[in-house]
């Protein structure tokens, strides 16, 4: 499968509104994060989307998608879902199932309610089937697994997806624990996209160094650190993923921030 980052960014995206910080001002295009999304394309040409954030119509076009196949939600918040409207060029022929745990689906209905209710011909609206997230989902020959985690106290969910033959890849973003239950449930990954948000602590979501050591103890790989904010630069992050590599003397493993456009075979 390939793995593309739509957007790496925390909740207010990079550069953030009103904001003259040097990496919101930052040249680099490797600064320029929208929020937090990815897109998976099978080898047998299945396409999902894990979240919709406000820039998702940007970023569909850009990453040239002209199919979906379901749409995976991890959690409700803004910066997750409110793009979803935009998906309604992409779910014409069909209705577009799209995957959350039962809190999350209740917040789409309330958010998204002239979706399912009656309104006047003629008013686009996407055609969504909101389908509660349990056991593995199969599209295709993908092999989906929804990971429940914990977003400070809110219940989120993490996905696995597999392709037969090939390591696992897990999906986990803003993310500040993880469930004994679930690390299991999560096994030995392959390639690991997972939440950091800078060094400072924060109470709902991973530091780099915790981010870090989850993906070591689920025996990831290669890992790559999404939901970033602005108070460090991607050449800052670069630097301290290096260090942490060499302190830890970490052989065959290879960790790095994702960037908006990173593509990954796994
Ligand atoms: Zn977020
Ligand atoms: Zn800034
Ligand atoms: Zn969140």
């Amino acid at each position: 499968m390939k793995v593309s980052v739509l957007g790496s960014g925390t909740s207010h995206g990079i550069p953030m509104v009103a904001c003259s910080c040097p990496v919101c001002r930052s040249e680099n295009p490797f600064d320029k994060r929208m929020r937090a999304s990815i897109h998976i394309a099978g080898e047998e040409g299945e396409s999902i989307v894990i979240d919709t954030g406000p820039e998702f119509r940007l970023q569909a076009v850009r990453a040239g998608i002209e199919r979906l196949d379901a749409v995976l939600l991890t959690h409700a918040h803004a910066d997750h879902l409110h793009g979803l409207d935009d998906v309604r060029p992409l779910c014409r022929s069909l209705p577009l199932p799209v995957y959350g745990n039962d809190d999350t689906l209740e917040e789409v209905r309330s958010r998204f309610s002239y979706v399912f209710r009656e309104t006047q011909p003629g008013g686009g609206k996407p055609r969504l089937d909101l389908r509660t997230a349990g056991a593995v989902i199969e599209i295709g020959s993908l092999r989906i697994t929804p990971i429940p985690v914990k977003h400070g106290e809110l219940d989120i969910l993490a996905w696995k997806i597999e392709e037969s033959g090939r390591p696992s890849f897990v999906y986990m973003t803003d993310t500040s624990a993880i469930p004994e239950s679930s690390k299991s449930l999560a096994g030995k990954t392959g390639a690991f996209i997972i939440g950091a948000l800078r060094k400072r602590p924060h109470e709902t979501h991973f530091t780099f160094a915790e981010a870090m050591e989850a993906a070591l103890e689920l025996a990831a790989r290669r890992v790559w650190l999404t939901h970033i904010c602005h108070e460090h630069s991607h050449d800052e992050i670069t630097a301290f993923c290096g260090d942490f590599i060499r302190e830890r003397n970490l052989g065959g493993v290879s960790i790095a921030p994702a960037y908006d456009g990173l593509e990954i075979r796994v």
